[in-house]
């Protein structure tokens, strides 16, 4: 993705049982769930980091997943005490992983961040580049804060929805023009109902409903 700009504020979202679409919780009877784990090599501060990770829950919450956070420790080459399960093991498409480092090799400095997909369009680990995002001018409305959790929210549907899932609106767009940094910074920038059913769906189902869902 090409994550470009920011937004904003935040509203709602605790999505209960109740408040979901009949047919989200048809599926299990419970909303959908994907666990990230959550790397922060580049040392971003506890604040903006929480706030982040509201935010990608908020954007999850509305299309009716809910987000389960695990905290992972940086990585650490004099570290060689074996990182736990939850840090080490993940499992597409429940269980996934988003490293934050401070920039990536041969990333240009307007990318905020990357998913990572196999030929099948199921991927596990996504990258954000903090230091693109954080010296950007191209965000001045929206906080880093916010900015990393919608980069966030939008390289984890790149891992749920599969390959070629960008969108000309929502959390989802390529290229985030003034119009979506505007519906951002006013907390109204989601997944379409498609690409919110879709999710919900391969959390439950796995990738055969996407290839179903594409022929
Ligand atoms: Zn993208």
């Amino acid at each position: 993705m090409q994550l470009l700009r920011r937004l904003l504020p935040l509203t709602l979202l605790y999505a209960s049982p109740q408040l979901l679409p009949a047919h989200a919780r048809a599926l299990e009877g419970s909303p959908p769930k994907v666990q990230i784990s959550l790397f922060n090599d580049a040392e971003v501060s506890p604040e903006i980091l929480s706030r982040g990770q509201y935010r990608v829950s908020v954007v999850l919450a509305q299309a009716g997943v809910q987000v389960e956070w695990v905290a992972c420790r940086p990585r650490d080459r004099t570290n060689f005490s074996p990182a736990s399960p939850d840090c080490s093991s993940f499992t597409w498409p429940e269980h996934l992983a988003v490293r934050i480092v401070r920039r990536g090799i041969s990333i240009k400095e307007e990318v905020f961040g990357q998913s990572f997909q196999d030929k099948s369009g199921c991927g596990i680990h996504a990258s954000i580049y903090y230091d693109n995002l954080a010296t950007s001018k191209s965000h001045a409305e929206l906080s880093d804060a916010d900015m990393l959790g919608f980069a966030i929210a939008h390289e984890i549907g790149h891992l749920l929805l599969g390959p070629h899932s960008h969108s000309a609106h929502g959390v989802m767009q390529g290229n985030w023009q003034r119009a979506a940094l505007i519906a951002a910074s006013q907390g109204n920038l989601f997944f379409s109902k498609h690409e919110a059913n879709l999710i919900r769906m391969r959390l439950v189902k796995g990738c055969d409903l996407l290839r179903m869902a594409r022929r």
